[in-house]
């Protein structure tokens, strides 16, 4: 695949929200975040806990190894890409891009990791390629 046809990945939108992450992401980590009231972790990473809207959520740093939930190639674009839900080995399942792969090959369940991929301006944005 040369590097012409690799669809290039938009800027992230930085907030105080969201910082710790993209600052994570600079340095090569996945954070998540893990709810120290329910005790469940969730992704994307929010201020207030999805399930029980507490405050009480921490960072947490994720192995960046998951598994294909489900996977989707959008090929009606110049440049095909593969949306997918990657359940990370945390728990938590996040919507990303997967990469560096054939997307005719992905199967549901396979086991992938994470790949920081770098944008025009702002931090490099994560997603993941088959192991
Ligand atoms: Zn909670």
């Amino acid at each position: 695949m040369t590097e012409a046809k690799v669809r290039a990945f938009p800027p992230a939108v930085v907030n105080a929200e969201s910082k710790p992450y993209w600052d994570a992401a600079e340095k090569g980590k996945l954070l998540y975040k893990f709810c120290t009231a329910c005790k469940k972790p969730h992704f994307y990473p929010r201020t207030l806990c999805p399930f029980c809207f507490s405050d009480k959520t921490e960072w947490k740093e994720a192995s960046g190894k998951g598994v294909i939930y489900s996977h989707s190639t959008m090929r009606r674009t110049p440049e095909p890409y593969t949306l997918a839900y990657v359940t990370l080995e945390e728990g938590p399942t996040a919507l990303t891009g997967i990469v560096d792969c054939d997307p005719d090959k992905l199967k549901i369940g396979q086991k992938v990791h994470v790949v920081f991929k770098p944008t025009k301006e702002g931090p490099p944005i994560p997603a993941f390629a088959p192991d």
